[in-house]
Protein backbone atom coordinates (compact mmCIF):
# COMPACT_ATOMS: atom_id res chain seq x y z
CA UNK A 1 0.00 0.00 0.00
CA UNK A 2 0.99 3.72 -0.85
CA UNK A 3 2.61 6.00 2.11
CA UNK A 4 -0.48 7.55 3.63
CA UNK A 5 -2.00 8.44 6.49
CA UNK A 6 -3.35 5.83 8.80
CA UNK A 7 -7.40 6.90 8.98
CA UNK A 8 -6.77 7.30 4.70
CA UNK A 9 -5.58 3.70 5.25
CA UNK A 10 -8.42 2.33 6.43
CA UNK A 11 -10.79 4.10 3.99
CA UNK A 12 -8.70 3.04 0.78
CA UNK A 13 -8.54 -0.37 2.27
CA UNK A 14 -12.49 -0.52 2.61
CA UNK A 15 -12.63 1.12 -0.77
CA UNK A 16 -10.87 -1.19 -2.01
CA UNK A 17 -12.73 -4.16 -0.52
CA UNK A 18 -15.93 -2.93 -1.95
CA UNK A 19 -14.19 -2.55 -6.02
CA UNK A 20 -13.45 -6.58 -5.40
CA UNK A 21 -16.02 -7.17 -3.20
CA UNK A 22 -18.83 -5.95 -5.72
CA UNK A 23 -17.63 -6.32 -8.47
CA UNK A 24 -20.22 -8.19 -10.69
CA UNK A 25 -20.36 -10.76 -13.12
CA UNK A 26 -20.60 -9.30 -16.86
CA UNK A 27 -20.42 -9.36 -20.61
CA UNK A 28 -17.01 -7.55 -21.44
CA UNK A 29 -16.55 -6.50 -24.82
CA UNK A 30 -14.07 -4.47 -26.32
CA UNK A 31 -12.22 -3.97 -30.15
CA UNK A 32 -8.58 -2.49 -30.61
CA UNK A 33 -7.20 -2.10 -33.85
CA UNK A 34 -3.42 -3.94 -34.00
CA UNK A 35 -2.31 -6.38 -36.50
CA UNK A 36 -3.93 -4.60 -39.28
CA UNK A 37 -7.12 -5.30 -38.39
CA UNK A 38 -9.46 -5.00 -35.44
CA UNK A 39 -9.10 -7.13 -32.56
CA UNK A 40 -11.82 -8.23 -30.59
CA UNK A 41 -12.25 -9.71 -27.18
CA UNK A 42 -15.80 -10.60 -25.48
CA UNK A 43 -15.87 -12.65 -22.47
CA UNK A 44 -18.55 -13.71 -19.73
CA UNK A 45 -16.66 -12.44 -16.67
CA UNK A 46 -17.43 -14.02 -13.11
CA UNK A 47 -15.58 -11.05 -11.70
CA UNK A 48 -15.82 -8.05 -13.46
CA UNK A 49 -11.82 -6.93 -12.17
CA UNK A 50 -10.60 -10.05 -13.31
CA UNK A 51 -11.86 -10.57 -16.34
CA UNK A 52 -11.21 -6.81 -17.74
CA UNK A 53 -7.71 -7.76 -16.45
CA UNK A 54 -7.52 -10.82 -18.76
CA UNK A 55 -9.12 -8.98 -21.64
CA UNK A 56 -6.06 -6.60 -21.03
CA UNK A 57 -3.59 -9.26 -21.01
CA UNK A 58 -5.12 -10.59 -24.74
CA UNK A 59 -4.60 -6.98 -26.34
CA UNK A 60 -0.78 -6.82 -24.78
CA UNK A 61 -0.10 -10.20 -26.26
CA UNK A 62 -1.55 -9.46 -29.43
CA UNK A 63 0.35 -6.01 -29.37
CA UNK A 64 3.36 -8.07 -28.74
CA UNK A 65 3.09 -10.55 -31.35
CA UNK A 66 1.77 -8.03 -33.48
CA UNK A 67 5.54 -5.44 -32.87
CA UNK A 68 7.35 -9.01 -33.48
CA UNK A 69 5.92 -10.36 -36.84
CA UNK A 70 4.94 -6.80 -39.02
CA UNK A 71 6.04 -7.07 -41.74
CA UNK A 72 5.96 -3.36 -42.67
CA UNK A 73 7.61 -2.36 -39.04
CA UNK A 74 11.22 -2.30 -40.51
CA UNK A 75 11.99 -2.90 -36.45
CA UNK A 76 10.10 -5.94 -36.24
CA UNK A 77 11.66 -9.31 -35.53
CA UNK A 78 10.05 -10.07 -38.73
CA UNK A 79 11.84 -7.64 -41.34
CA UNK A 80 15.12 -8.73 -39.27
CA UNK A 81 15.00 -11.99 -40.77
CA UNK A 82 13.77 -10.80 -43.90
CA UNK A 83 16.92 -8.61 -44.52
CA UNK A 84 19.68 -10.94 -42.81
CA UNK A 85 18.49 -14.73 -43.68
CA UNK A 86 19.79 -14.65 -47.40
CA UNK A 87 23.20 -13.99 -45.31
CA UNK A 88 23.57 -16.45 -42.85
CA UNK A 89 20.84 -18.28 -40.30
CA UNK A 90 18.85 -15.81 -38.47
CA UNK A 91 18.25 -17.50 -34.91
CA UNK A 92 14.76 -15.82 -34.22
CA UNK A 93 11.84 -16.24 -30.99
CA UNK A 94 10.08 -19.41 -30.41
CA UNK A 95 7.01 -17.79 -31.56
CA UNK A 96 8.13 -16.95 -35.42
CA UNK A 97 9.90 -20.82 -35.28
CA UNK A 98 6.50 -22.16 -34.11
CA UNK A 99 4.28 -20.11 -36.51
CA UNK A 100 6.84 -20.59 -39.52
CA UNK A 101 6.98 -24.34 -38.92
CA UNK A 102 3.11 -24.76 -39.33
CA UNK A 103 3.36 -22.97 -42.22
CA UNK A 104 6.09 -24.86 -44.16
CA UNK A 105 3.32 -27.78 -42.94
CA UNK A 106 0.91 -26.34 -44.87
CA UNK A 107 3.21 -25.72 -47.75
CA UNK A 108 3.56 -29.20 -48.23
CA UNK A 109 0.05 -30.23 -47.60
CA UNK A 110 -1.13 -27.89 -50.50
CA UNK A 111 1.34 -28.49 -53.25
CA UNK A 112 2.76 -24.93 -52.15
CA UNK A 113 -0.93 -23.41 -52.68
CA UNK A 114 -0.12 -21.83 -48.70
CA UNK A 115 3.40 -20.54 -49.04
CA UNK A 116 4.62 -17.32 -46.88
CA UNK A 117 7.54 -16.66 -49.50
CA UNK A 118 4.50 -14.73 -51.41
CA UNK A 119 5.72 -11.74 -49.82
CA UNK A 120 8.73 -12.11 -52.68
CA UNK A 121 6.49 -10.91 -54.92
CA UNK A 122 3.78 -9.71 -52.64
CA UNK A 123 5.82 -7.27 -51.08
CA UNK A 124 5.82 -5.49 -54.31
CA UNK A 125 1.99 -4.18 -54.18
CA UNK A 126 0.42 -1.14 -52.34
CA UNK A 127 -3.26 -2.20 -52.10
CA UNK A 128 -4.33 0.92 -50.29
CA UNK A 129 -1.98 3.05 -52.93
CA UNK A 130 -2.99 1.23 -55.81
CA UNK A 131 0.37 -0.11 -56.76
CA UNK A 132 1.33 -3.41 -58.77
CA UNK A 133 4.61 -4.59 -60.12
CA UNK A 134 5.07 -4.27 -63.95
CA UNK A 135 4.83 -7.82 -66.20
CA UNK A 136 8.80 -8.37 -65.92
CA UNK A 137 9.27 -7.24 -62.10
CA UNK A 138 6.65 -9.88 -61.49
CA UNK A 139 8.03 -12.54 -63.28
CA UNK A 140 11.52 -12.07 -61.94
CA UNK A 141 9.60 -11.53 -58.05
CA UNK A 142 7.70 -14.95 -59.02
CA UNK A 143 10.87 -17.37 -59.41
CA UNK A 144 11.75 -15.95 -55.86
CA UNK A 145 8.49 -17.83 -54.55
CA UNK A 146 8.89 -21.22 -53.23
CA UNK A 147 9.23 -22.48 -49.51
CA UNK A 148 11.62 -25.19 -50.45
CA UNK A 149 14.19 -22.20 -50.52
CA UNK A 150 13.55 -21.29 -46.62
CA UNK A 151 15.37 -23.24 -44.20
CA UNK A 152 14.15 -23.92 -40.72
CA UNK A 153 16.03 -25.27 -37.92
CA UNK A 154 13.58 -25.83 -35.33
CA UNK A 155 16.57 -26.74 -32.88
CA UNK A 156 19.04 -24.04 -33.74
CA UNK A 157 15.43 -21.66 -33.73
CA UNK A 158 17.01 -20.35 -36.88
CA UNK A 159 15.37 -19.21 -40.13
CA UNK A 160 17.94 -18.82 -43.37
CA UNK A 161 16.58 -18.08 -47.19
CA UNK A 162 19.19 -20.04 -49.61
CA UNK A 163 18.73 -17.78 -52.59
CA UNK A 164 18.95 -13.69 -52.48
CA UNK A 165 15.40 -11.58 -53.05
CA UNK A 166 13.69 -13.74 -51.03
CA UNK A 167 10.93 -12.16 -48.48
CA UNK A 168 8.24 -14.21 -46.17
CA UNK A 169 5.33 -12.75 -44.61
CA UNK A 170 3.00 -14.20 -41.96
CA UNK A 171 -0.16 -12.28 -42.97
CA UNK A 172 -2.13 -15.34 -43.87
CA UNK A 173 -1.52 -17.29 -40.37
CA UNK A 174 -0.71 -15.02 -37.56
CA UNK A 175 -3.39 -13.79 -36.91
CA UNK A 176 -4.99 -17.25 -35.99
CA UNK A 177 -1.96 -17.76 -34.10
CA UNK A 178 -2.59 -14.59 -32.03
CA UNK A 179 -6.14 -15.84 -31.63
CA UNK A 180 -5.08 -19.00 -29.96
CA UNK A 181 -2.87 -17.09 -27.65
CA UNK A 182 -5.64 -15.21 -26.99
CA UNK A 183 -7.77 -18.10 -25.48
CA UNK A 184 -5.54 -19.74 -23.93
CA UNK A 185 -4.29 -16.91 -22.04
CA UNK A 186 -8.14 -16.11 -21.41
CA UNK A 187 -8.67 -20.13 -20.02
CA UNK A 188 -5.33 -19.83 -18.03
CA UNK A 189 -7.41 -16.81 -16.24
CA UNK A 190 -10.09 -18.84 -15.50
CA UNK A 191 -12.61 -17.70 -18.53
CA UNK A 192 -15.25 -19.88 -19.65
CA UNK A 193 -16.90 -18.51 -22.59
CA UNK A 194 -15.25 -16.27 -24.66
CA UNK A 195 -15.04 -15.10 -28.20
CA UNK A 196 -11.37 -13.89 -29.54
CA UNK A 197 -11.32 -12.23 -33.03
CA UNK A 198 -8.79 -11.03 -35.28
CA UNK A 199 -10.36 -9.26 -38.36
CA UNK A 200 -11.52 -12.71 -40.04
CA UNK A 201 -10.11 -14.71 -37.78
CA UNK A 202 -12.26 -16.14 -34.40
CA UNK A 203 -11.86 -18.61 -32.03
CA UNK A 204 -14.95 -19.45 -29.36
CA UNK A 205 -14.49 -20.74 -26.25
CA UNK A 206 -18.00 -22.38 -24.89
CA UNK A 207 -21.19 -21.20 -25.29
CA UNK A 208 -23.71 -18.58 -24.58
CA UNK A 209 -25.19 -20.23 -21.48
CA UNK A 210 -27.32 -23.17 -22.90
CA UNK A 211 -26.73 -21.97 -26.63
CA UNK A 212 -23.88 -21.92 -29.06
CA UNK A 213 -22.71 -18.90 -30.38
CA UNK A 214 -23.70 -18.03 -33.92
CA UNK A 215 -20.68 -16.86 -36.13
CA UNK A 216 -21.70 -14.56 -39.46
CA UNK A 217 -19.80 -14.97 -42.54
CA UNK A 218 -19.51 -12.24 -44.09
CA UNK A 219 -21.16 -11.70 -47.53
CA UNK A 220 -18.13 -10.72 -49.91
CA UNK A 221 -20.26 -8.16 -52.18
CA UNK A 222 -22.62 -6.85 -49.60
CA UNK A 223 -21.27 -4.92 -46.67
CA UNK A 224 -23.07 -5.66 -43.55
CA UNK A 225 -24.91 -8.52 -44.81
CA UNK A 226 -23.83 -12.10 -43.92
CA UNK A 227 -23.46 -14.76 -46.60
CA UNK A 228 -23.83 -17.65 -43.99
CA UNK A 229 -24.46 -17.95 -40.39
CA UNK A 230 -22.93 -20.87 -38.40
CA UNK A 231 -23.13 -22.02 -34.82
CA UNK A 232 -19.96 -22.78 -33.07
CA UNK A 233 -19.02 -23.92 -30.00
CA UNK A 234 -15.11 -24.26 -28.70
CA UNK A 235 -13.57 -24.07 -32.11
CA UNK A 236 -11.96 -21.31 -34.68
CA UNK A 237 -13.34 -19.68 -37.83
CA UNK A 238 -11.04 -18.41 -40.38
CA UNK A 239 -12.56 -16.60 -43.52
CA UNK A 240 -10.26 -15.01 -46.36
CA UNK A 241 -12.03 -12.58 -48.57
CA UNK A 242 -11.08 -10.67 -51.86
CA UNK A 243 -12.65 -7.62 -50.16
CA UNK A 244 -10.27 -7.62 -47.19
CA UNK A 245 -7.39 -5.57 -49.21
CA UNK A 246 -7.87 -4.71 -53.14
CA UNK A 247 -8.05 -2.25 -56.29
CA UNK A 248 -9.79 -2.55 -59.12
CA UNK A 249 -8.03 -1.49 -62.24
CA UNK A 250 -9.22 -1.78 -65.68
CA UNK A 251 -12.01 -4.73 -64.50
CA UNK A 252 -9.28 -6.84 -62.73
CA UNK A 253 -9.86 -6.91 -59.21
CA UNK A 254 -6.16 -7.34 -57.48
CA UNK A 255 -6.32 -8.44 -54.33
CA UNK A 256 -3.67 -9.70 -51.52
CA UNK A 257 -4.16 -13.73 -51.93
CA UNK A 258 -1.65 -14.24 -54.10
CA UNK A 259 -1.23 -17.39 -56.36
CA UNK A 260 2.11 -18.47 -55.69
CA UNK A 261 2.59 -20.01 -59.09
CA UNK A 262 1.94 -16.69 -60.82
CA UNK A 263 2.61 -13.84 -57.89
CA UNK A 264 -0.77 -12.75 -58.96
CA UNK A 265 -3.98 -12.55 -57.19
CA UNK A 266 -5.35 -15.76 -57.19
CA UNK A 267 -8.41 -16.11 -58.53
CA UNK A 268 -11.98 -18.33 -58.90
CA UNK A 269 -13.08 -17.75 -55.17
CA UNK A 270 -14.79 -14.60 -53.58
CA UNK A 271 -14.20 -15.91 -50.00
CA UNK A 272 -13.21 -19.28 -48.07
CA UNK A 273 -13.91 -20.15 -44.80
CA UNK A 274 -12.60 -22.86 -42.74
CA UNK A 275 -13.68 -24.14 -39.37
CA UNK A 276 -11.07 -26.14 -37.35
CA UNK A 277 -10.28 -26.66 -33.68
CA UNK A 278 -6.88 -24.06 -33.56
CA UNK A 279 -7.35 -20.61 -35.36
CA UNK A 280 -3.24 -21.16 -36.16
CA UNK A 281 -4.65 -24.20 -38.73
CA UNK A 282 -8.13 -22.32 -39.92
CA UNK A 283 -6.13 -19.32 -40.69
CA UNK A 284 -3.52 -21.28 -42.54
CA UNK A 285 -6.69 -23.13 -44.13
CA UNK A 286 -8.45 -20.43 -45.23
CA UNK A 287 -5.68 -18.96 -46.95
CA UNK A 288 -5.09 -22.64 -48.48
CA UNK A 289 -8.77 -23.13 -50.05
CA UNK A 290 -8.56 -19.87 -51.53
CA UNK A 291 -6.08 -20.26 -53.52
CA UNK A 292 -6.77 -23.66 -54.51
CA UNK A 293 -10.06 -22.65 -55.32
CA UNK A 294 -13.74 -24.44 -55.47
CA UNK A 295 -12.77 -27.95 -56.40
CA UNK A 296 -9.16 -28.82 -55.07
CA UNK A 297 -10.82 -26.74 -52.04
CA UNK A 298 -12.86 -28.79 -51.12
CA UNK A 299 -11.37 -32.11 -51.70
CA UNK A 300 -8.11 -30.67 -49.36
CA UNK A 301 -10.91 -30.19 -46.37
CA UNK A 302 -12.85 -33.18 -46.82
CA UNK A 303 -9.71 -35.02 -46.78
CA UNK A 304 -9.32 -33.72 -43.09
CA UNK A 305 -11.30 -35.29 -40.56
CA UNK A 306 -12.75 -31.90 -38.17
CA UNK A 307 -12.02 -29.55 -41.03
CA UNK A 308 -15.58 -27.98 -42.68
CA UNK A 309 -14.93 -25.28 -45.04
CA UNK A 310 -18.04 -22.92 -47.18
CA UNK A 311 -16.53 -21.22 -50.24
CA UNK A 312 -18.36 -18.87 -52.27
CA UNK A 313 -17.38 -18.53 -56.02
CA UNK A 314 -16.66 -15.97 -58.11
CA UNK A 315 -20.49 -16.34 -58.82
CA UNK A 316 -21.10 -15.51 -55.13
CA UNK A 317 -22.36 -19.37 -55.46
CA UNK A 318 -22.04 -21.24 -51.70
CA UNK A 319 -20.08 -24.07 -51.11
CA UNK A 320 -19.81 -26.77 -48.43
CA UNK A 321 -17.70 -29.02 -47.07
CA UNK A 322 -18.85 -32.88 -46.55
CA UNK A 323 -19.21 -32.69 -43.22
CA UNK A 324 -21.42 -29.66 -43.14
CA UNK A 325 -23.90 -31.27 -45.80
CA UNK A 326 -24.13 -34.50 -43.49
CA UNK A 327 -25.52 -32.49 -40.65
P1 LIG B 1 -6.07 -14.34 -44.92
O1 LIG B 1 -7.04 -13.26 -44.75
O2 LIG B 1 -5.83 -15.18 -43.74
O3 LIG B 1 -6.29 -15.17 -46.14
O4 LIG B 1 -4.66 -13.65 -45.13
C1 LIG B 1 -4.34 -12.95 -46.27
C2 LIG B 1 -2.90 -12.64 -46.13
O5 LIG B 1 -2.16 -13.85 -46.33
C3 LIG B 1 -2.36 -11.69 -47.14
O6 LIG B 1 -2.56 -10.35 -46.77
C4 LIG B 1 -0.92 -12.08 -47.16
O7 LIG B 1 -0.24 -11.49 -46.07
C5 LIG B 1 -0.95 -13.59 -46.93
N1 LIG B 1 -0.92 -14.42 -48.16
C6 LIG B 1 -1.36 -14.07 -49.40
N2 LIG B 1 -1.21 -15.09 -50.27
C7 LIG B 1 -0.65 -16.11 -49.55
C8 LIG B 1 -0.26 -17.44 -49.89
N3 LIG B 1 -0.43 -17.94 -51.12
N4 LIG B 1 0.26 -18.19 -48.90
C9 LIG B 1 0.43 -17.72 -47.64
N5 LIG B 1 0.08 -16.48 -47.28
C10 LIG B 1 -0.47 -15.68 -48.21
MG1 LIG C 1 -5.57 -17.11 -43.47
Amino acid sequence: MPRMPIALRACFGVALCLAACTAKAEWLAQTRSMMGTEIRVELWAENAERGSAAQQAVFDEVHRLDLMMNPMNPDSELSRINREAAQEPVVTTPEIVEVVQRALYYSDLSGGAFDITFASAGRLYDYRGHVKPSADALVQAAEKIDYHHLRLDPEAGSIAFDQPGMAIDLGGIAKGYAVDRGIAILRAAGITSAVVAAGGDSRVLGNLGDRPRVIGIRHPRKDGEYAALIPLQDTAISTSGDYERYFEEDGVRYHHIINPRTGGSAGGVQSASVIAPHGIDSDAMSTTVFVLGVEKGLAFINARPGVEAIIVDSEGRLHYSDGLLQE
